[in-house]
């Protein structure tokens, strides 16, 4: 079995993990109701997408 020859040293690991902060969420507003929604996504808040009513919204 492969097994590491040295330990990893708290600097290298750290370099390591340097790269795996979640990116921030993308958002956009929504045309209809301007609430903030997620691109190319149907409206959580009026189920509005492209213009037109896709779901009813939850009352
Ligand atoms: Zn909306």
């Amino acid at each position: 079995m492969a097994v590491p020859k040295r330990k990893t040293s708290p600097s290298r690991r750290g370099n390591r993990r340097a790269h795996d902060a979640l990116k921030v969420e993308a958002f956009s507003e929504c045309p209809n109701c301007g609430e903030l929604k997620r691109p190319h996504h149907m409206c959580a808040a009026c189920g509005h997408y492209n213009g037109r009513e896709i779901m009813q919204p939850k009352v």
